[in-house]
């Protein structure tokens, strides 16, 4: 899925949250929506709050608090406490990717599978709505399963030396 695509999307998902919840499809909104999806990484209110003003667009904190928590109510944005107890945003996107993770050394791995996303994105669930999935898969890694390998290999040999 290309960029704008990507952008088009989440607008549209932005839309059905307003008109699903009584919401107004303010020109403010919609601004602001765009210069969050111009973001290609974690951004916190204070980064948004310079982009907004160097486009010569001007909103007060609250209203951006406001909206933002609007994008994260709709399921666009997902927000990221950093440990100091600031606070940052990232495309709810990139958490839907599933994780596959390694029981032997831990690894973890990401991969994305579009239509497991394509199925995730349209499955509805009663009386709940998704923000964000996280789908975590448990195995063993190519590295793990080559060293165990080996190792029964190893210890084969060792019993047949015994004999
Ligand atoms: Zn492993």
């Amino acid at each position: 899925m290309s960029e704008s695509q990507n952008n088009s999307v989440l607008i549209e998902k932005f839309v059905k949250y307003l008109d699903e919840n009584g919401k107004r499809r303010t020109p403010e909104r919609f601004k602001i929506l765009e210069l969050v999806l111009a973001f290609n990484k974690n951004f916190s209110i204070e980064d948004l709050s310079h982009s907004v003003e160097s486009q010569n667009f001007f909103v007060s904190k609250s209203t951006l608090y406001n909206t933002v928590d609007l994008f994260v109510q709709s399921g666009i944005l997902r927000r990221v406490n950093i440990e100091n107890g600031s606070c940052h945003y990232e495309r709810v996107e990139n958490v839907n990717y599933i994780h596959l993770k390694c029981e032997v050394c831990g690894k973890l791995k990401f991969v994305k599978d579009l239509n497991f996303m394509a199925y995730m994105n349209a499955r509805k669930f009663v009386a709940f709505t998704t923000s964000y999935y996280n789908l975590m898969v448990y195995g063993i890694c190519n590295d793990c399963a080559r060293k165990l390998k080996r190792r029964s290999r190893k210890s084969a040999a060792d019993k047949s030396k015994r004999k």
